[in-house]
């Protein structure tokens, strides 16, 4: 897919990115997009993905792709 991206130095799909950051496997995942925003941790560029970690939920979450941090919008 087109729209993969490198975090912590591997290629990650939305689905994969989705995961890292909800630490569980997620149901679908959307395109990835850059967040516009710098890592609070190691001020690298943050990625955002939407997702749905469960049939009633779609969540926004947030991961630098240099480091562990992750955040969302819960
Ligand atoms: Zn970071």
């Amino acid at each position: 897919m087109a729209d993969n991206r490198v975090v912590e130095g591997r290629m990650v799909t939305p689905e994969k990115l989705a995961e890292l950051i909800e630490g569980e496997r997620v149901m679908d995942a959307e395109a990835i997009e850059d967040a516009d925003r710098e890592c609070p941790e190691c001020g690298g560029n943050v990625l955002s993905v939407g997702y749905m970690p469960s049939v009633t939920e779609f969540v926004t979450g947030y991961k630098c792709q240099d480091c562990e941090w992750r955040d969302t919008d819960r």
